[in-house]
């Protein structure tokens, strides 16, 4: 479920549906909830909405197609503008940047390498950070999922969550979700970055730019454009300011 429902739209895409936003979002907003059905992980039903990771042994199975249609139809990318934000045995997705009105919300998906013969899930998102799949690429973030998923921070692993309980919307949700480093956060691609003086590459200051803004940040003094935080780095260009439509 949308926590605003106004603030989002579901349109077509060259890949079937996706989300967008129709109104300029600050980070840290909670988009909406994976409310539903816990049960063991098994594929679903033809027809059925995805389902989403509670823990490495519950999933949350959304209870009707029509009626809860909202964050399962997320689409992927490599560098996306969402996450997901445990939250008191909660799943919810949130937006780890500002995003622009008319923007389509992404996670990544974060899949497990696939095994030789399954399907390698191919990526066409078509940013400069793609890795050409779904799975993940590094072992660093393999580690963060771990952590997040299964670590003492998954809000889920503080009570027992048994199959058959339906997770029903929360009497409350955050006003702001804080930064998680499980992360990378990217500036917007193609708008204008904006301007920072300061004299050194930071890396705290900088992501929080990037988070805040949501654009790429341009540091003059140091003839530089930040792309993102990348894997608890900054991602530099060093190339210059490169002018964007
Ligand atoms: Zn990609």
């Amino acid at each position: 479920m949308f926590l605003d429902p106004t603030s989002w739209a579901i349109r077509k895409t060259p890949w079937g549906r996706g989300v967008f936003a129709r109104r300029e979002v600050p980070a840290g907003t909670v988009v909406g909830d994976y409310v539903g059905l816990v049960d063991v992980p098994r594929d679903e039903p033809v027809g059925q909405l995805y389902a989403m990771m509670l823990s490495l042994y519950r999933w949350v199975y959304p209870p009707s197609p029509r009626r809860t249609v909202g964050v399962h139809v997320i689409n992927h990318s490599c560098a996306p503008n969402a996450g997901l934000y445990p939250f008191r045995g909660h799943v919810l997705a949130t937006t780890i940047r500002r995003v622009f009105a008319g923007e389509e919300l992404t996670f990544d998906y974060w899949m497990t390498k696939p095994e030789p013969g399954e399907d390698w899930h191919p990526c066409f998102c078509g940013t400069a950070q793609c890795r050409g799949s779904f799975a993940l690429g590094s072992a660093r973030q393999e580690e963060l999922v771990r952590r997040l998923f299964v670590g003492p921070s998954w809000a889920g692993a503080r009570r027992k969550i048994r199959p058959g309980e339906t997770l029903q919307p929360l009497p409350r949700y955050p006003s702001r979700t804080r930064d998680l480093s499980a992360y990378n956060v990217f500036g917007h691609p193609r708008l204008p970055p904006v301007r920072h003086h300061a004299a050194r590459l930071e890396h705290r200051p900088l992501r929080a730019l990037l988070r805040e803004s949501g654009r790429r940040v341009e540091l003059p003094k140091l003839g530089v454009v930040v792309l993102g935080s990348h894997d608890g780095q900054l991602l530099v260009d060093a190339r210059g300011p490169r002018r964007s439509v």
